[in-house]
C-alpha cells in the first residue's frame, strides 16, 4: 500500500433506504481513512428511480462514465412503488442490471454469516444454527434469465396474453464464474456446492457439465451438485453443510435472500461484484425497502460491511477492513441493533448505528476478520 492512498469511489445512493445506508457507509469510510491514512474522493451519481426523475433513464451515460473513471463503485439500492407503473425497459432495476452488464461484473460474492450476537434473532431453531452458518454465495450476475429477451403479447391461440423470458448461458460464461467459486473455496473450507436445475433446464445441464469438467483442475476442492429447490430446503435444515455455493443469476438472487433469514436480516448481508476489469461494485444485498424508507429505521450494517469488502478487495487494506468488522462485532456485543434484528436489544436508528460503528473503530481492531472474507 502506498504511504497515502488516494482513491476515487463512485457513489450511487439510489432510492428508498439506499441514500440512508450509504450515508452511514461513507461516515465509516471517513473514520477508517483518518485512522489508517487514506483519502477517498467521492463522485456521486444518480441511478434507478432517482436517475429516472432527473434524466428520464435509470442509467444515465454520465453515471456509467463516472463509474468507469473510479476505482470502485458503492451502491445503495434501486426501486420503489413510484416507478412500478413504468414499462419494464425504463424501470429502476434496469439501471442496476445495465451497470452490472456494462462493467462486465459477472461474479457476485455474497457472504452469509450469522453473527453470534444475533443467534436469537434468526427464525431457525437453536440446534440448526449451532454450527454458525458461514456461507459464501457466488452468484452469476450478467447472464441467465435476467438478461434474456422479455416479451409480453396478445395471443389469439392462448386466448389472452402470453409472456416469455428466455434464459441462456454459454460455456465461457459458466466457466469464468465457476473459477471464481473454486478459487474462493480453496481459500475457505474447500467445499463447493454447485446449484442448478439440471433435471429440467438445458442451461443447467450445460452449467453442471462445465462445472464438473473444471473440478479436475481443483483436486483439493470437494464438489457437489444440488438442485435449487433442494438447496433452499437444505439451507434451512442444515446450513452448516455449505461452504461456497455457486449458482446462476436467478437462483442466486432467491437463495441469498433466504440467507438473509439465516443471518437474522437482509440488513446484515453485504456483497461485492467482480468481473473483467479491476473495478468492482460493492452493494448491500437488500433492496430499497420502501416500507421503512425515510424513517431512520434501516439497518446500515450491510452497506458498512460492503465497505469492509471494498477495503479488503479493491484497496488491499486488510487491517482497515478488519477494524470495520471488529467495530460491528463490538457494537453488537454492546447490545445495540436496528429494529430488524432487535430481539430484546437496545434499538437505535440508522444514523445512530453508523455513529456507534464510527466510535468503535480502532486502529488495532483486527479480531473478527471473518465476516466478509
Ligand atoms: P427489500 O430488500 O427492499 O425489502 C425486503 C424486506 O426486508 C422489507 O421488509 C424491508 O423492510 C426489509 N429490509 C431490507 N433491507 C433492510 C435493511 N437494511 N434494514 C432493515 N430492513 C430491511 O426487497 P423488496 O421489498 O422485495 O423490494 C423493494 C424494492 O427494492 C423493489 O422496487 C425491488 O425491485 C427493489 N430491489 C432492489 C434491489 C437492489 O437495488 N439491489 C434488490 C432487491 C430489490
Amino acid at each position: 500500500m502506498p504511504e497515502m492512498l488516494e482513491a476515487n469511489v463512485a457513489l450511487l445512493p439510489g432510492d428508498g433506504i439506499g441514500p440512508e445506508v450509504i450515508a452511514e457507509a461513507t461516515k465509516v469510510l471517513g473514520r477508517v481513512g483518518d485512522l489508517f491514512g487514506f483519502r477517498i474522493q467521492y463522485k456521486e451519481a444518480p441511478i434507478g428511480g432517482a436517475a429516472i426523475d432527473l434524466t428520464g433513464v435509470p442509467l444515465p451515460p454520465a453515471t456509467l462514465k463516472t463509474c468507469r473513471e473510479c476505482d470502485a463503485v458503492l451502491l445503495g439500492a434501486v426501486g420503489g412503488d413510484r416507478w412500478d407503473s413504468l414499462p419494464a425497459s425504463v424501470r429502476p432495476e434496469q439501471g442496476l442490471l445495465g451497470l452490472r452488464k456494462q462493467l462486465g461484473l459477472y461474479a457476485n460474492l455474497r457472504p452469509i454469516v450469522l453473527w453470534p450476537q444475533l443467534a436469537s434473532v434468526t427464525p431457525l431453531k437453536r440446534e440448526i444454527i449451532a454450527g454458525k452458518p458461514d456461507i459464501l454465495v457466488v452468484r452469476e450476475l450478467t447472464g441467465g434469465l435476467y438478461y434474456g429477451s422479455h416479451r409480453r403479447f396478445a395471443s389469439k391461440r392462448a386466448g389472452g396474453e402470453r409472456a416469455q423470458d428466455t434464459m441462456s448461458y454459454t460455456t465461457r460464461e459458466v466457466e469464468r464464474v465457476a473459477r471464481v467459486a473454486f478459487d474462493a473455496a480453496l481459500k475457505r473450507r474447500k467445499n463447493l456446492t454447485s446449484v442448478d436445475k439440471a433435471n429440467v433446464l438445458s442451461c443447467s445441464q450445460l452449467w453442471r457439465d462445465t462445472v464438473g469438467r473444471l473440478a479436475s483442475e481443483y483436486p483439493e476442492v470437494r464438489l457437489a451438485h444440488m438442485y435449487a429447490d433442494n438447496c433452499a430446503m437444505q439451507m434451512v435444515r442444515n446450513p452448516q453443510q455449505f461452504d461456497v455455493i455457486l449458482t446462476e443469476n436467478t437462483f442466486g438472487d432467491i437463495l441469498s435472500d433466504l440467507g438473509g433469514a439465516l443471518a437474522g436480516s437482509l440488513g446484515m448481508l453485504p456483497s461485492a461484484s467482480f468481473g473483467r476489469g479491476r473495478r468492482a461494485l460493492y452493494e448491500p444485498v437488500h433492496g430499497s425497502a420502501p416500507d421503512i424508507a425515510g424513517m431512520n429505521k434501516a439497518n446500515p450494517l450491510a452497506a458498512i460491511l460492503s465497505v469492509a469488502m471494498m477495503l479488503r478487495y479493491t484497496f488491499g487494506l486488510l487491517q482497515a477492513a478488519c477494524a470495520v468488522e471488529t467495530a460491528v462485532s463490538d457494537v453488537l456485543d454492546a447490545g445495540y441493533s436496528t429494529q430488524d434484528v432487535a430481539g430484546g436489544r437496545t434499538v437505535v436508528g440508522t444514523s445512530e448505528m453508523g455513529d456507534l460503528i464510527v466510535s468503535h473503530i480502532q486502529e488495532g481492531g483486527s479480531r473478527t476478520c471473518v465476516a466478509t472474507r
